[in-house]
């Protein structure tokens, strides 16, 4: 079994001791030269698919026991997608691994250079609750592609999928490689003591400092997938019930909001403002009915402290009034109403993080170029979106508008393009996945250059005589 479990008593069941014991097996497990294989590759990355396939009902289960997730949105943005990148990747990975032919150069002539890609070694992945399936396992993909050995640490704050990865991945896959820890804090900080060939981090810019922060101590390489506050910019002259299906889509249809790329704020004119509201209200009433409150189709809010986070940046006095529509709240049920709010200050709290969940600001300014000011006066956003039809305004969003990435009309969707690559800019984040950029994030490019014993020019040499300058 792969799972390390956490024990009730103060002292964590995985301590230092235990983690460095876990890094020296897997450090011996890599020397054996075992992971590098394509073999061993192809049946690690079929065994993650196997495992998948086989048990989507659990998968879908674990996932309604962590967030009230909807069947369908579990199927499409964890089950499928995982298994589209397993898929990719064993499609793909004969071809990812061959040494890349280099040019060489007059100076080292004859010769020939290659680019050959090796794993980096015993790498770290831990990750977040919200799309705990898919964020677990989809670096995993990018990972066992390279050839490295792993830890996975999955979120405990979706302890249903935690467990379920750990049982899993303990049945399916080489444990010799591939653990799974379960844990929190301490046991995130046992393993974060250790030194990495790489850690792969998922979750908050907060926590991502302290990640980079242990990863300096031994030189480790980082990726940090963090989140940010993703604007949605929206012209008039569009199609604003397919614009507005779309958003929705992003917002509510993402795990309730609760997504790294979901839509963050919607910025529109003010001549353009009450069209965008009405709009959304009628199509978020077509999906999910006049009380969202007992909508199956919606995710509730993952726990209470993010039920109390939430609360608190509906209730800021300066967002009261705002609120145009939406707004009902259950406790008990940790359940939010989608709810949008019009012209809020740029001041008020709600403006000021990630909303992370249900609430959808909309800022109006006077032009819709002015948009792209407000977006780059704020930091560095994951994903930015664009729906309009105005050719000139499209090419302003691109180059003027710095994110992770940026989708015009519609939201979300680059995601699921495995040839682009996944990650943020700034305090978004740092590096990319997903496709052959998961397997470049977890290789080495090691420069390779090839001589005979021809051509030794003895200008190299010395005694560094006038004539070698000149030559
Ligand atoms: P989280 O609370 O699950 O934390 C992420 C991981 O950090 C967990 O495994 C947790 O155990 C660990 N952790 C927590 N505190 C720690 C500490 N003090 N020391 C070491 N490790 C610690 O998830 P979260 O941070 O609430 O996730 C939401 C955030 O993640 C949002 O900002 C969201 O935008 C971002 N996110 C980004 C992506 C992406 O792909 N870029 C995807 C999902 C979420």
């Amino acid at each position: 079994m792969g799972g390390e479990k956490e024990e009730t008593s103060s002292k964590p069941a995985f301590d230092v001791g235990a983690a460095s014991e876990l890094v020296g097996k897997l450090r011996g497990a890599f020397a054996s030269g075992k992971t590098r294989s394509y073999q061993w590759r192809e049946s690690q990355l079929k065994g993650l698919l196997k495992m998948t396939e086989e048990h989507e009902q659990e998968i879908a289960d674990a996932l309604h026991s962590d967030l009230a997730k909807p069947e369908l949105e579990s199927y499409i943005y964890e089950a499928a997608m995982l298994k589209n990148s397993c898929r990719l990747a064993l499609k793909e990975l004969k071809r990812w691994m061959v040494p890349e032919k280099a040019k060489t150069s007059l100076t080292t002539f004859p010769s020939s250079a290659e680019i050959v890609p090796e794993p980096l070694g015993v790498v770290l992945i831990i990750s977040a609750w919200n799309y705990p399936y898919l964020l677990s396992l989809d670096p995993v993909v990018g990972a066992i592609a390279a050839g490295n050995a792993l830890v996975l640490k999955p979120s405990e704050i979706a302890p249903a999928t935690s467990s379920l990865l750990a049982k899993l991945m303990g049945e399916y896959l080489d444990t010799s490689c591939i653990r799974v820890v379960e844990g929190a804090v301490p046991e995130t900080t046992a393993l974060l003591e250790q030194k990495w060939d790489k850690i792969f981090y998922t979750g908050n810019g907060k926590i991502g400092r302290i990640i980079m922060a242990a990863a300096a101590k031994h030189l480790t390489p980082v990726a940090l997938e963090l989140g940010g506050k993703s604007p949605v910019v929206v012209d008039s002259g569009i199609d604003l019930k397919v614009s507005c299906r779309r958003i929705i889509a992003g917002k509510w249809g993402c795990n309730n909001g609760q997504a790294c790329i979901s839509p963050d704020y919607v910025i529109t004119t003010r001549e353009h403002a009450p069209k965008v509201v009405d709009a959304l209200k009628q199509e978020l009433e077509k999906f999910y009915g006049k009380n969202p409150l007992e909508s199956k189709d919606l995710s509730r809010i993952v726990n209470s402290n993010h039920f109390f986070r939430l609360s608190k940046l509906l209730d800021d006095d300066k967002v009261s009034g705002k609120v145009v529509h939406g707004g009902e709240k259950d406790q008990s049920k940790l359940r939010i109403a989608p709810t949008l709010l019009l012209d809020v200050p740029r001041d008020a709290l709600i403006m000021q993080e990630e909303i992370f969940g249900p609430l959808l600001p909309i800022l109006t300014v006077d032009k819709i170029e002015d948009s792209f000011d407000v977006i780059n006066s704020g930091m560095k956003p994951l994903a930015a979106y664009l729906f309009t039809n105005n050719k000139k305004l499209r090419e302003e969003f691109v180059m003027s508008v710095s994110a992770g990435g940026l989708v015009v009309n519609d939201t979300t969707v680059h995601l699921a393009i495995l040839s682009l690559p996944f990650g943020g800019v700034g305090e978004s984040g740092i590096g990319a996945y997903h496709g052959k950029f998961s397997f470049d994030a977890f290789s080495h490019k090691k420069a390779v250059v090839y001589r005979g014993f021809m051509g030794d020019a003895a200008i190299r040499y010395p005694p560094y005589t006038k004539m070698k300058l000149r030559l």
